[in-house]
């Protein structure tokens, strides 16, 4: 494998070389990781999940207009869809907080609390299967972050461009002459292509995406056009309680009101549909990417590689680490080395993954995947900033979260607490149904069913028939 080693974001890798003057600065270091602790922490928060080191959504300036569209009508069905997506939206969240709006729609409409999401249960990889219906190894969002050896380094991009397979639901939207509106939405921009629905809210970076209460308005904005310019499919992100569950924790205060506010969020848009007269022509979709875990220890992948002496460098986001061995011969004897950690992760080579994996075999998953046992996080300081990189280079291996990290996701399909919620309300909606579980490959076709459109080809998903009226 030849990736580029000058490649932004890798410049860890330089000084791996000088070992002898990095063991000898570990038990200085050991000092200074107590002394830098609680900077550091905040760094690791705030890069966690959207590192502010990297330009997030990644660099498409000022995409272009969408390039074609086919004749402005709407569908033959006259349906509109609205699907709110609200980070990490666990289920035990809304359980413990006031959520007179959620609650409404689990009265009215249909729901689970088991929106099971892909694995490794994170954001970039759930928003994309949700968009799509395909499993990551089909889209080839395999997760936050990971090396292609063509393109080089993904890092937390919606940029459709590195989709390799299978269309988003904005794209079979406007094929198929349903107008689309996509906010702050998977693969809503393309660097080659510019924009890829209609009218896209689009943000250069994280610090720009508005707050829940604000990205509600925009929502109830569109309601509001006349109906020649009103989308009929309205696909929203909302960064929802993930942050406050991650760093405060998921009982936390602050991820309580969190969730309330992604509740009267929904509530705006309630109110939207319900004074412009839309109520009895829309289906709205309220769900999540992930649920959320507790976690009490952190993993320093980085240390554990250098220690058990396997050359290789590694990518982490939330509890899943993808480990690229410089000579991937030396697989076997890199895992016989990693069982060591057996009680504290995982270790799955690419080519025999277990059957919920759907990472597929390509370049981009590495040669080992490594997955975390509940309560443990794997950590990647090559998102912190160059100054503190030197760390990753010092233990110890596994150490308390408490300090920085309360929560976390990634984990495999079949741990209950990484399930999210999902609603379904309005027209179309078997009313006052719990469904046992939703997929998130299936969001895409049951979309699709509702607007009276063709999904995406290819699709992995099905119609979540459970959550529809008999006659949708
Ligand atoms: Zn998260």
């Amino acid at each position: 494998m030849s990736y580029d080693r000058d490649d932004g974001g890798l410049e860890q890798a330089g000084d791996f070389d000088d070992e002898a003057r990095v063991r000898k600065g570990r038990a200085l270091a050991g000092t200074a990781v107590l002394l830098i602790a609680a900077p550091v922490a905040l760094l690791l928060a705030t890069g966690a999940e959207h590192p502010a080191e990297h330009a997030w959504p990644p660099p498409v300036e000022a995409p272009a207009e969408l390039a074609s569209s086919p004749t402005v009508a709407r569908s033959a069905g006259k349906r509109t869809v609205v699907v709110l997506l609200f980070d990490g939206l666990a289920p035990a969240m809304v359980e413990g907080a006031e959520t007179p709006t959620l609650d409404r729609l689990a009265r009215e409409g249909a729901w689970t609390d088991a929106m099971v999401p892909p694995f490794p249960s994170v954001s970039l990889i759930g928003g994309f299967t949700i968009s799509t219906g395909c499993w990551p190894e089909r889209h080839g969002i395999v997760t936050n972050r990971f090396f292609d050896p063509g393109k080089g380094f993904y890092d937390h991009s919606k940029d459709d461009d590195w989709v390799v397979e299978c269309e988003q639901l904005h794209e079979i939207a406007e094929r198929q002459g349903v107008r689309a509106a996509t906010l702050g939405w998977y693969g809503e921009v393309s660097a080659s292509h510019g924009k890829r629905a209609r009218i896209v809210e689009w943000a250069a970076s994280w610090d720009e995406y508005p707050s829940d209460a604000g990205r509600a308005e925009q929502v109830a904005q569109l309601l509001a056009l006349p109906v020649e310019e009103r989308p009929q499919l309205i696909l929203a992100y909302f960064k929802g309680p993930d942050g406050a569950a991650h760093f405060l924790g998921v009982d936390a205060p602050e991820t309580r009101a969190a969730v309330e506010e992604a509740d009267r969020a929904v509530g705006r848009v309630v109110d939207a549909l319900e004074k412009n007269g839309l109520a009895g022509e829309t289906t709205l979709i309220v769900t999540t990417d992930h649920g959320m875990v507790p976690i009490h220890h952190l993993v320093n992948l980085d240390y554990i590689l250098r220690d058990l002496d396997i050359e290789a460098r590694m990518l982490a986001t939330g509890t899943t680490g993808f480990v690229y061995l410089d000579d991937p011969t030396k697989r076997d004897e890199a895992i016989a080395r990693l069982s060591a950690y057996a009680e504290v992760f995982d270790v799955f080579p690419t080519d025999a993954q277990p059957e919920w994996s759907h990472l597929g075999n390509g370049p981009r998953v590495g040669d080992l995947i490594v997955s975390a046992k509940p309560g443990y996080a794997i950590e990647d300081r090559g998102q912190w900033p160059w100054y503190f990189r030197w760390l990753a280079w010092t233990g110890p291996a596994v150490y308390d979260a408490s300090a920085s990290l309360r929560a976390s996701h990634g984990y495999p399909p079949g741990t209950a607490p990484v399930n999210g919620v999902l609603y379904a309300w309005g027209d179309g909606v078997r009313p006052g149904e719990k469904v046992e579980e939703v997929r998130a490959i299936d969001v895409h076709p049951t979309v699709a069913a509702l607007l009276g459109i063709a999904p995406g080809e290819p699709v992995d998903g099905v119609v979540a028939r459970g959550l529809l009226a008999d006659d949708a």
